[in-house]
């Protein structure tokens, strides 16, 4: 008998969301390999994976000649790497879409141009520049290097003129010169967040909108649908069809929003399926790596409808015990592989349920079993109002 060809996908990244795309493919007929800087990433457990750095040309030769289409699960591959990539093999999204998400003076451009609404936002470039900006934007703000910044770091809060110095001197690292931007801070009611997909054809689709709360820069936790009114849905939707609409965006990605006071304001984009989409994977029909496959193979787009509700926690640092939550009605555990590390996204859980009232009691329960009280408090507060 001879061997079937399956689709071969490959992903530059193979962290957990390369994981997850993997484990939501192989039904759609599609094998993996990941390419990564780190021999052991955790996506290697599930696919085939090869280390290499992202600007080894020789190495994203060898890639681009195993796979029939190239995607992403990390925005920060070096957009001269996607682009070069991409004119081996189809990459999706396009490299232009992963620049401007790659740059956060970019994507803020980029939404202002589209009439999206943004925290007030300056370029700083030297100390004299960040002392003209925090004039101009006024205090609270936050100082961010426009590159790299993930999760909460490379950030820098500043409360008091004092501060500016100290701001300079932990984002600049002692050089004259450096590439950030200065933000002011949002004393936002709700972070929310739309994924969206868009298929090869154009068609957009997302899923309802995501409420998330964040712990030192980092997600903590997810409630979907988000409970915002069908006026701030509408808005967010339309916010996240504009913007893929103008970077002929093609796959998943993340629009991540302030709300405050009925206003959106738009903090970034991520360029590919996202942690405050993982609810999917259980509490929607199609969950966004299905949808992201779909996309990027030129397959229909799976119907985004939400099947009843759902919360995620985020596991940062290290896994609680899976026996005690798996005893919590309607919880699904989320393993990655990885080992434990400060500040490391090690795992989640879904819980899903069929109304707010049973999805807070089970947010409950999985509080005092697993001794995160804490952590799924506010979920429970915004479902029972
Ligand atoms: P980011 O890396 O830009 O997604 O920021 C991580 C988190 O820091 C956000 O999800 C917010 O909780 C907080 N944050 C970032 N920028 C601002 C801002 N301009 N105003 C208020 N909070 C912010």
């Amino acid at each position: 008998m001879s061997e079937r060809s399956l689709i071969r996908v490959g992903v530059l990244g193979g962290g957990q969301l390369a994981r997850m795309m993997a484990l939501a493919g192989a039904p759609l007929g599609a094998k993996f390999l990941m390419l990564d800087t780190d021999a052991n990433a955790c996506g290697g457990q599930v696919a085939a994976l090869m280390q290499a750095d992202y600007r080894d040309l020789d190495a994203l030769g060898r890639f681009a000649a195993q796979v029939d289409i190239a995607t992403f699960d990390f925005e920060n591959v070096p957009a001269d790497s996607a682009a070069w990539l991409a004119e081996r093999v189809p990459v999706f999204p396009n490299p232009r879409a992963l620049a401007v998400a790659q740059d956060r003076m970019a994507e803020k451009s980029l939404f202002r141009e589209l009439g999206i609404g943004t925290p007030a936002f300056a370029a700083v470039d030297t100390l004299d520049q960040l002392r003209e900006a925090v004039e101009r934007i006024g205090l609270p703000s936050i100082l961010k290097t426009r590159r790299l910044g993930y999760d909460g770091k490379g950030q820098y809060r500043l409360r008091q003129p004092a501060d500016i110095e100290a701001a300079w001197a932990a984002l600049a690292h002692g050089q004259a010169q450096a590439s950030l931007i200065l933000e002011a801070f949002v004393p936002f009611d709700s972070e929310l967040s739309v994924v969206g997909v868009r298929g090869r054809d154009g068609e957009f689709r997302s899923y309802p909108l995501t409420r998330n709360w964040h712990q030192d820069g980092i997600l903590a936790l997810s409630l979907a649908p988000a409970d915002v009114s069908d006026d701030i849905a509408a808005r967010a939707v339309a916010h996240a069809k504009a913007l893929a609409d103008a970077l002929d965006y093609v796959g998943v990605f993340a629009l991540e929003l302030f709300e405050q006071g009925g206003a959106l304001l738009a903090n970034e984009m991520a360029p590919r399926v996202h942690n405050s989409g993982h609810w999917t994977i259980e509490g929607a029909v199609s969950s966004q790596f299905e949808n992201h496959l779909r996309a990027v193979l030129g397959l229909p787009l799976g119907d985004t409808a939400t099947r009843g509700h759902s919360a995620m926690l985020n596991w940062i640092g290290e896994l609680p015990d899976c026996a005690a939550a798996l005893t919590v009605r309607g919880l699904h555990w989320h393993d990655y592989g990885k080992s434990a590390r400060t500040g490391r996204k090690v795992g989640h859980a879904t819980l899903r349920a069929d109304s707010p009232a049973q999805l807070a009691d089970a947010l409950e329960r999985a509080g005092q079993v697993l001794g995160r009280a804490a952590q799924v408090q506010p979920a429970i507060a915004a479902l029972r109002v």
